[in-house]
């Protein structure tokens, strides 16, 4: 995938800042986007994808430095024991019901370089 079309699906996360640095955007399996999230607004948890007129797939964000976030309603500005949601339903919601959770943080980006293998100068078949 290149940056521009990556840019263009985290259009849906919040404002997108452009980065010329390929080092930091292009991590292997997965690209980074840096985006200013409304921490009112719920995080994105991905998007659907057309590849071709008849592929069409799921595409997964993940956030780096979250600090807290509400794993009922995915928003930034409260925790999840401080919700809304959470405090009217007196106990009747489970946290298996929870449409949010640990899986949306990311790594530390110092943490996945280390993992990122680079090949160059490799022809293919
Ligand atoms: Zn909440």
């Amino acid at each position: 995938m290149v940056t521009e079309t990556a840019e263009s699906l985290c259009k849906s996360v919040g404002r997108v800042i452009h980065s010329d640095d390929r080092s930091e955007t292009e991590c292997g399996e997965f690209m980074r986007i840096r985006v200013e999230v409304d921490a009112h607004k719920p995080l994105c948890r991905g998007r659907r994808v057309r590849f071709s007129p008849d592929r069409e797939g799921w595409v997964s964000f993940q956030y780096e430095r979250l600090p807290i976030f509400c794993h009922w309603c995915g928003v930034l500005n409260h925790d999840s024991k401080e919700c809304d949601l959470w405090l009217r339903s007196k106990g009747e919601l489970r946290t298996e019901n929870q449409e949010y959770g640990s899986w949306l943080r990311a790594d530390p980006p110092s943490l996945l370089r280390k993992k990122v293998v680079r090949v160059c100068g490799y022809g293919g078949p």
